[in-house]
Formats: structure tokens, sequence, C-alpha cells
């Protein structure tokens, strides 16, 4: 996709079709909500507490096979993060695996 038009777009309001220069979410000439840049924002702070360890904690303990889920979170980690970040990381998922386990 072409960043170049999704950012404008965003600067547009979809209510009267205003540019402003500066990101905000209400419109300075008609005072509408901009839609597009709510949704943004919700998509982004979805994102982030998708990619924080409490999000994957929380995808780990809703997956129907945590075992299975917990080796696909830490595979995706080993593509992202240095080997010495993974180590760490792996201690912590064995450590909160290891206490899921004991409580079930
Ligand atoms: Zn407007």
């Amino acid at each position: 996709m072409d960043k170049q038009h999704e950012n404008t777009d965003v600067l547009k309001c979809s209510n009267c079709g205003f540019v402003r220069e500066i990101l905000e979410s209400r419109c300075p000439e008609c005072g509408s909500l901009n839609s597009k840049l709510d949704d943004m924002l919700a998509r982004e702070e979805a994102e982030r507490e998708h990619k924080s360890l409490k999000g994957k904690v929380k995808i780990i303990w809703q997956a129907p096979d945590r075992k299975a889920e917990l080796l696909h979170q830490l595979s995706l980690y080993k593509q992202t993060l240095p080997d010495n970040a993974m180590m760490v990381l792996v201690v912590i998922f064995v450590f909160i695996f290891a206490l899921v386990i004991s409580v079930m």
C-alpha cells in the first residue's frame, strides 16, 4: 500500500474533507471525530497489547492447545530477537507455563 496516500487519508476529515497538518482526533473545521484516526489508534492499541508479554500470556491462556500455542509464540519470538533476549524469554515462559500447570 502507498504510505503517502494512507497518511493523507488519515489527515483528511471523514466528515467534511478538511485536510489538517497534524494528527488530531477532532476536526478543527467541523468538529467531528476522525473515525479513521480513531480506528488507527484502536488498532495500534490492540497491536501493542498483542505484542506485550501480557498479551502473549493472554493468547496462550485462551488457546485451545496451550502447549502448542506457547511453542508457536516462542518460535515467533525467535525470529525477532537476539539469542540472549531469547534465553531470558524462554526462562520466563517456562516459569509461567510451570505456574499454569501447577494451578490446573
Ligand atoms: Zn471536518
